[in-house]
């Protein structure tokens, strides 16, 4: 998702509360700084927000960090945070491969990727967030019994994710290839906007929970 650039969003996220415009000198103390007794939970590529702002509204005792790459989309993000504030949910503006000079070893609880841009081409593939080098990062900054979700509407993703699991180092703990319809899996799903978008066209939504053995 790329919005046309939307003039001075830069600008307003660099001022806004909602956003942690130094998040390096956090690294090894977000709970103190953020969570306190809290766990921390992180969305990775959260696009404008929609997601995680039901998802702190729903759990106020969880602490919410949503990270996107571009300003031109997260200033959606912060406008409605502005609309409705929620104490236990902040944004960083940052590319997910520094994801490890954000986060110390085992900080983050657990982690979210939802309908990951797709890098179709086969050149790409290490673009994507669910590849092996991206989940030897999310490896690193995991709690070692922490969990990672994944769910997307396309195939042909989640074909690819499945298959880097165990080459990453990581096991499958279930999956689903028609969330929506699945009971178990589905209970307490939050949607997210690209969710909402493609089951509306009668598009099954795919989903894994992955952890490591540590
Ligand atoms: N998670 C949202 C949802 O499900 O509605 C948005 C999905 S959108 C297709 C993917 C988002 O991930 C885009 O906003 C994109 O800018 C962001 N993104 C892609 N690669 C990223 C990266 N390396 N680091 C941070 N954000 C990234």
């Amino acid at each position: 998702m790329r919005l046309r650039n939307i003039t001075g969003s830069e600008e307003v996220i660099a001022n806004s509360e909602y956003v942690i415009n130094e998040p390096r000198g956090h690294r090894g103390s977000w709970k103190e700084y953020l969570a306190k007794e809290k766990e921390l939970h992180i969305e990775i590529g959260m696009g404008k927000g929609r997601f995680l702002m039901d998802m702190a509204a729903l759990h106020p005792d969880i602490q919410y960090l949503g990270i996107e790459k571009y300003s031109s989309v997260l200033i959606r993000a912060v406008q409605k945070m502005e609309q409705t504030p929620l104490p236990n949910l902040r944004f960083l503006l940052i590319d997910a491969k520094e994801i490890t000079e954000i986060f110390a070893p085992g900080e983050v609880d657990r982690i979210y990727l939802n309908f990951s841009d797709p890098w179709p081409k086969d050149r790409h593939a290490k673009r994507r967030l669910p590849s092996r080098q991206f989940l030897q990062l999310f490896d690193q900054i995991l709690k070692a019994d922490g969990r990672l979700e994944f769910k997307t509407d396309n195939r042909a993703l989640f074909d690819f994710a499945m298959e880097e699991i165990e080459p990453a180092g990581w096991k499958l703990q279930e999956a689903t290839y028609d969330l929506h319809k699945d009971e178990r899996m589905r209970e307490g799903n939050v949607m997210t906007e690209y969710e909402e978008k493609f089951s509306s066209l009668g598009h099954p939504i795919f989903k894994y929970i992955i952890y490591r053995e540590k």
